[in-house]
């Protein structure tokens, strides 16, 4: 594990290893696996790294599987040695992104309570994503990543969704075309369902965002919580 720059996270761990089959162009850790000439690394799952978060008593917010697609189908089955790990670790909250939230119910059964699980969408015709998160038990934050926002998304039900997450394609992965108008309609309507909404850093290069930023953060589901910490109790 190790600290991340990922601003609403404190760690990131990563016990899935290996290049990510999902190849988006935009994708940083692709980058370093070409960098390093790791391109030949198919998933595996690091059994060392997998135990770190148990060695930490002091609760985090811990961002797991940042270079890879967790529910992408070779590397899902490894998901359930992950999910072990963090049901052990109730002092921790662990972040998960996926781009494939349909895939879960094939292979899994439900998140460990302590998980805010996400999905990414980057663009309107993916909004099909956020009914699929839905339907996955277990989390106690639902929420979405529109990181990198790459086109306008103009229509989406957040029935269910605990938390919105917006950023612009950046650094060396190029500064993009984001526009503030669709951002600012996002955050309409993110507002009109009253759901949190945290704005990236990036967003204050755009000078129409910069007194408008917030980075506010979900209230976890506590029924769902509840039933997590009790079953541990058994
Ligand atoms: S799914 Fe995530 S880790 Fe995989 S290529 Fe895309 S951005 Fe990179």
């Amino acid at each position: 594990m190790q600290r991340t720059k990922i601003e609403y996270a404190e760690l990131a761990w990563n016990p899935i290893k290996g290049l990510c089959p999902v190849a988006c162009s935009y994708c940083y850790a692709r980058r370093l696996y070409h960098r390093f000439n790791l391109v030949d690394k198919d998933p595996y799952l690091d059994e060392k790294e997998l135990g770190a978060p148990l060695k930490r008593r002091k609760p985090a917010r811990i961002f797991a599987c940042t270079t890879i697609e967790p529910f992408e189908l070779s590397v899902i089955n490894y998901m359930k040695h992950v999910f072990d790990v963090m049901r052990c670790c109730s002092q921790h909250t662990f972040l998960l992104l996926t781009k494939i939230p349909g895939n879960f119910k094939d292979f899994l059964k439900e998140t460990p309570g302590n998980v805010w699980l996400g999905t990414t969408i980057t663009r309107q015709n993916e909004v099909d994503r956020a009914y699929r998160l839905r339907e996955i038990p277990g989390p106690a934050v639902r929420w979405i990543s529109f990181e990198p926002l790459l086109e306008p998304v103009w229509k989406i039900d957040l029935k269910g969704i605990d938390w919105v997450v917006m950023g612009r394609l950046t650094g060396g992965r190029g500064t993009g075309p984001a526009k503030p108008r669709w951002f600012e309609e996002l955050i309409e309507i993110a507002d009109g369902y009253g759901v949190p909404v945290f704005m990236k850093n990036n967003l204050k290069a755009l000078p129409d965002l910069r007194r408008k930023m917030r980075q506010t953060y979900p209230t976890p589901n506590f029924g769902t919580l509840a039933r997590f910490v009790r079953s541990r109790c058994r």
